[in-house]
């Protein structure tokens, strides 16, 4: 997994050090330059480097503002910024760190030791991004987990409130896994859990959509950005991508095969709105696809309540 070269990118104005750290990092990383601070950030946003040497006087904007614009963005901010600067006051050091890098080499440079701490940051990096990755990934089927869902959904809470833009909820449920268990073993169960978070990962298209397991066999999908027609319209997508994968069920009276069932809710948050609330409409509606037959999508949103206590 960790195989892939490192990616370094040197932004400096000047040059021979450009000449020199690239050289001595060439045979060991994957090199990038940029020769100015808004170039650098295009190509940190474009590359994604692992790590970003960063000169602090030049001309147009000055590595001390593209630090605070890296540390500003979410996409960038894990990035570790190491400063290689002439500019050896200790206030300067100081303004350096505070703004967030991990390091500060003043030049001239012994390159050795910037070798050293490139190597150090880096494999820190390594530790910091696997220690994220665990905390919200799904160890069983890779997908972000219950976590990263409560982050994610609270994020894009917010930000469908604050735009005025709908924001979509699917609660899914593989139906009468409970005896695909029985039938086929636990392994088999997992394998299971598997291909279908695979499957409802690839129906979701745009960037934002973000498709997380709930818990057991329950999963969860954020789609902002879209009303409830068309949260209707991909959970019915997924609903039928998951029974075109055709894995056998022969102790379902749904269907011969796998199948899941939906609780689809959207909309635009106003100030009294939670998502607490957007979840558990959407898991009501579950409930009532559950209580139709299963292997389908309900919503409370477009229907009256049912009579019935
Ligand atoms: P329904 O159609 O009403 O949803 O019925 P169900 O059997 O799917 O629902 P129930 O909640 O009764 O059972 C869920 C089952 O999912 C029980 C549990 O053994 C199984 N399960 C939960 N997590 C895992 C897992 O990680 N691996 C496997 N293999 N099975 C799991
Ligand atoms: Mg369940
Ligand atoms: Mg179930």
């Amino acid at each position: 997994m960790m195989s892939r070269p490192r990616k370094i990118l040197i932004i400096d104005d000047s040059t021979s050090s450009i000449r020199i750290l690239g050289t001595a990092l060439r045979g060991l990383y994957d090199v990038l330059v940029a020769t100015n601070g808004e170039k650098g950030l295009e190509v940190a946003a474009a590359q994604s480097p692992d790590l970003i040497l960063l000169d602090i006087m030049m001309p147009g904007i000055n590595g001390y503002e593209v630090c605070r614009r890296l540390k500003e963005d979410p996409h960038l901010s894990s990035i570790p910024v190491i400063f290689i600067t002439a500019k050896d006051d200790e206030e300067d050091e100081e303004q350096g760190l505070n703004l967030g890098a991990v390091d500060y080499i003043t030049k001239p440079f012994r390159l050795p030791i910037v070798l050293a701490r490139v190597r150090t940051h880096l494999r820190l990096k390594e530790k910091s991004d696997l220690l994220e990755r665990l905390a919200s990934v799904d160890g069983l089927t890779d997908i972000p987990n219950r976590r990263r869902f409560d982050e994610v959904l609270d994020m894009e809470f917010q930000r469908a409130r604050r735009d005025g833009t709908p924001l979509g909820v699917i609660l899914i449920d593989i139906d009468f896994f409970k005896h695909f268990n029985d039938t086929y073993g636990h392994a088999a169960g997992d394998e299971c859990l598997r291909r279908v978070a695979r499957v409802l990962s690839r129906s979701l298209k745009r960037p934002a959509d973000f498709v997380a397991r709930y818990g057991g066999e329950e999963f969860v999908a954020v789609v902002p950005g879209t009303p409830l027609d068309g949260t209707m319209a991909l959970a019915d997508a997924m609903r039928q991508s998951v029974f075109e994968e055709h894995i056998p069920h022969a102790a379902s009276t749904a269907a011969d095969f796998v199948t899941i069932s939906l609780g689809a809710e959207s909309l635009v948050p106003h100030s009294t709105d939670s998502s607490e609330q957007l979840l558990k409409n959407a898991d009501e509606a579950l409930y009532l696809a559950k209580q139709n037959g299963r292997n389908q999508v309900q919503t409370l949103a477009a229907q009256t309540p049912p009579k019935e206590s």
